[in-house]
């Protein structure tokens, strides 16, 4: 198995055999995102990945139960790539029970409804997609290259295609300015794609990024804890989605929770209201990560 960078994978992945297919972001603009700054975007050859499925199997082969691909929107991959890669891992680990990947709502819309249904039947179960907020306004202000309807839209299909979501939104990526549109938008967005997971990173500002050279002039300004959490409050209380497992426990975050919306909305509003109040020890800067 080769790897090309650094590799990012979500943590729910980190039992996962992860399969490099693509190098880095065929996106690559996002001005919060440093994560494939340093690798023009590629995708490997479909030799040498199926070549890492073969190495794979023969290490860890039945132990492999889920297999995720990256780097930053391996959904990119063409059906050629797609289907060998899922019929490769479908053949090589006897126990798989899940292939997933990275997304953006432009890769989804790009693959029509048939093959998507057929990535579904391969294996590609799970897509994480991370809209980062439903405000329109920030969502061109982050360079995120999509709408709020984009990413409806590409939930639907995903969904019809019987693929679940796994759908990431972003603390402070509206700044002070857009702090409560960006929460009580993202709120909305999350009820209308109705993912299964649904979780809150909180923004961290990575010198050398266009959002850090934008704050250093004085054009973005990062909410403090006390604004995060009440973004947080704000969309707790208004996301609805039909039933879905909430988590604000990566590294990222002040305050980690968990809990299913609808059902446990109450408990997680009043456990970020413990926390407004100082009631809560929160995770301190030193303890935080990307
Ligand atoms: S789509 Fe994802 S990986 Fe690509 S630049 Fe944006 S945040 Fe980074």
């Amino acid at each position: 198995m080769r790897y090309v960078g650094r590799i990012y994978r979500p943590p729910s992945e980190a039992d996962a055999y992860i399969l490099q297919a693509t190098i880095g972001c065929s996106w690559n603009k996002c001005t919060y995102c440093d994560m494939y700054r340093d690798k023009q975007f590629a995708v490997r050859p479909l030799a040498d990945t199926l070549a890492d499925i073969a190495t794979a199997a023969a290490r860890f082969g039945s132990d492999v139960r889920k297999v995720f691909v990256a780097d930053g929107d391996a959904l990119a991959l063409d059906m050629v790539h797609w289907r060998a890669i899922l019929k490769g891992c479908r053949e090589s680990f006897s126990s798989l029970r899940r292939v997933s990947c990275y997304a953006m709502a432009s890769n989804v819309l790009a693959k029509t409804a048939d093959e998507l249904a057929e990535l579904r039947e391969l294996g590609l179960e799970l897509l994480y997609i991370g809209p980062e907020s439903g405000d329109d306004a920030t969502l061109k202000r982050i360079a995120k290259g999509s709408t709020a309807a984009d990413h409806v839209a590409a939930a639907a299909r995903a969904h019809a295609a019987g693929m679940r979501l796994s759908v990431i939104f972003l603390l402070g990526a509206g700044g002070i300015e857009r702090s409560g549109e960006h929460a009580r938008a993202s709120a909305e967005l999350a009820t209308a794609m109705d993912p299964r997971f649904l979780s809150a990173l909180t923004l961290t500002v990575v010198p050398g990024t266009p959002i850090a050279r934008a704050e250093a002039k004085g054009l973005f300004r990062l909410p403090d804890v006390a604004g995060t959490l009440r973004e947080l409050r704000t969309f707790l209380a208004g996301a609805a989605p039909t039933d879905a497992v909430f988590r604000s426990n990566h590294a990222s975050n002040h305050l980690p929770i968990a809990g299913r919306l609808p059902r446990d909305r109450d408990a997680m509003v009043a456990a970020v209201d413990a926390a407004l109040a100082g009631e809560v020890a929160l995770r301190p800067d030193w303890l935080r990560g990307l």
